[in-house]
């Protein structure tokens, strides 16, 4: 399986270890700091620790880890020139796999600023993004985002992350891919089976987006298990867990 949205840094030792013993093979893992950075070598240290430290950390447990770095709406900074020279470089370099996570969070100016641009780098490198929707205002918000998204990038190259059921509609019919968090702030594995049974199983990935905060390693596996109980098709299973994540990002 493919968690497709987690924060590596974030877990200990033995939470990798469960992991890849309860079926997760591979974790895309995003940038994201739960406090402000006062400077970018802070941030670009950030990068470094997941790329080298964490991927490593992750191999011992039997888990591979691929890699999402971008500037995350609550890590904004003022000096960033110097981290869009670095995500040019790990992107020419193929050292991650997608900018991420990117996107709005309370919102504003600024805010808007540094998604369009970094919405702008991924469309001119044909390279993916992994978009951020927050817990509050998330219909107003997403409703926002959606609009700058088809504004700046090839909508294919996008993935609209923390969907639920009450603001799917409004992005279903769009080419953006859909990540499905199960996380016990967010959604349950009951309302992610609702997505499932009323809007199918394509272009929709599962992920746990595990954090600082109180969240579920294993809400993939145990979603998928419920789906196998529920009698999905082995294959709507293996989409949602796996091959969709597997081909968008050509991992
Ligand atoms: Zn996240």
């Amino acid at each position: 399986m493919i968690d497709s949205h987690i924060h590596c840094d974030s877990r200990s030792f033995e939470d990798y270890r469960k992991m890849a013993v309860s079926g997760v093979s591979t974790a895309i893992t995003c940038a994201y700091y739960p406090y402000k950075f006062t400077n970018s070598t802070t941030l670009l240290d950030h990068f470094r620790r997941i790329r080298e430290f964490e991927k490593e950390r992750a191999l011992k447990n039997g888990l591979k880890l691929e890699v999402a770095l971008g500037i995350h709406p609550s890590n904004i900074i003022d000096n960033y020139v110097p981290v869009f020279d670095e995500l040019k470089k790990l992107i020419h370099n193929k050292e991650i796999i997608a900018i991420g996570e990117i996107g709005i969070d309370s919102g504003g100016a600024e805010e808007e600023k540094f998604f369009k641009n970094q919405l702008l780098l991924a469309d001119e490198e044909k390279f993916k993004a992994i978009v951020h929707t927050p817990r509050k205002n998330k219909l107003e918000t997403l409703k926002r985002i959606k609009e700058i998204v088809l504004e700046n990038i090839n909508p294919k190259l996008v993935v609209i992350d923390h969907i639920n059921l009450n603001v799917i509609a409004e992005v279903v019919d769009e080419n953006f891919q859909l990540g499905i968090t199960v996380q016990p702030e967010k959604m349950d594995v009951s309302e992610a089976i609702a997505i499932f049974k009323n809007y199918g199983c394509d272009k929709k990935m599962l992920n746990s987006d595990v954090s600082y905060m109180r969240s579920d390693i294993l809400s993939v596996p145990k979603t998928a298990n419920e789906m196998k109980i529920q009698g999905f098709k082995e294959k709507d299973i293996e989409k949602v867990s796996s091959s969709n994540a597997k081909e968008f990002f050509s991992i």
